[in-house]
């Protein structure tokens, strides 16, 4: 099989694979299709905190089963599934507490092992999530990025009629602002960049008195975690909900602002399984639209083309095909 493989930080090949064949607990997916996201750029540029090298990345994936390993029951060819990219231990307290992700067990797929830049992958069963019968493999997909902001959402405390500021008008900060709306609350998107506030309905700078009970930032730029601290409500919460360069990432904060205003900084990294049902449950009800999302759909093997559309950020949303 063809497959995209990343050896050393800085470029990537397309390979000729071996097929992988499923063992126990396993399904060998075809890939139909694979969304392309900012940490892919991260992961072939300049590495990452979780990449294990040679890799195949891809952690956005949506497939048809093809093979099942020696021992799985009630899973049959032609299924169509999402897959969730982690696999974690499901007994440790982080597990048992709902938050897979923090799992030290935990296992990405296209970081740990082989993700959906390819043919075909190979799939654990405990990550397979049935994709529901009404969505297209092109809408399932987007139930990933969609996963990690149900998380930060879920970590913010977001209720209903709550405002939400929002730092950042690229695909995160779009799905973020619909599953905010999906939730009841009223989101705001501030985005310096014309093109991407067009499509966002973005502000170009956050109002001098606007004050959110939740500010997100979906952006790795410490100006925006600056003005983001700064425009909570008393109880506020903040998610730091994007990583920022390894030479950038302490920012002076006013402690006694958050003392006197009892607020909260929390952090969102990943997703869990749950939001991975939640994210196909929303798509399947209509309650978050993705279609307009996609700007770009190209074959997997113009993954050069596609990702210095990411890197200039003149995409929304990359879908690439095997
Ligand atoms: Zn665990």
């Amino acid at each position: 099989m063809k497959a995209i493989v990343v050896e050393k930080i800085g470029s990537f090949t397309i390979v000729d694979l071996p097929i992988p064949q499923p063992g126990p607990a396993e399904v060998l997916l075809k890939v139909e299709v694979t969304g392309l996201c900012r940490t892919d750029l991260k992961i072939i540029e300049v590495g990452h905190r979780d990449l294990v090298m040679p890799r195949v990345p891809g952690e956005e994936v949506v497939g048809t089963i093809c093979a099942i390993g020696p021992d799985v029951e009630g899973l049959s060819e032609g299924q169509r599934m999402y897959v969730y990219p982690g696999t974690s231990c499901g007994h440790c307290p982080p597990c048992l507490a709902g938050a897979g992700n923090l799992c030290k067990g935990m296992r990405i797929m296209g970081f740990h092992r082989d993700g959906g830049f390819a043919e075909y992958v190979v799939a654990p069963v405990q990550s397979l999530i049935a994709v529901p019968a009404n969505l297209t493999p092109d809408q399932a997909v987007f139930a990933e990025p969609l996963s990690c902001c149900l998380n930060a959402i879920e970590l913010a405390r977001l209720q209903a009629n709550e405002a939400i500021g929002i730092w950042g008008g690229g695909p995160a900060g779009i799905l973020l602002s619909r599953a905010a709306v999906a939730k009841g609350a009223t989101p705001t998107i501030i985005e310096p960049d014309r093109r991407r506030r067009e499509f966002s309905h973005a502000l170009a700078e956050v109002p001098a008195e606007a004050r959110y009970d939740v500010c997100i930032v979906a952006v790795g730029a410490m100006e925006a975690y600056r003005q983001a601290v700064r425009h909570l409500k008393p109880r506020g919460r903040l998610v730091v909900f994007s990583g920022l360069p390894k030479d950038d990432f302490a920012l002076p904060c006013d402690f006694n602002q958050l003392h006197y205003l009892e607020q909260t900084i929390v952090g969102a990294y990943g997703c869990s399984y749950r939001h991975g049902e939640e994210a196909l449950a929303l798509l399947a009800a209509g309650s978050v639209r993705v279609d307009d999302m996609v700007s770009h759909r190209l074959p997997l093997w113009e993954l050069k083309e596609a990702l210095a559309l990411v890197a200039n950020k003149i995409s929304i949303k990359v879908l690439l095909y095997p």
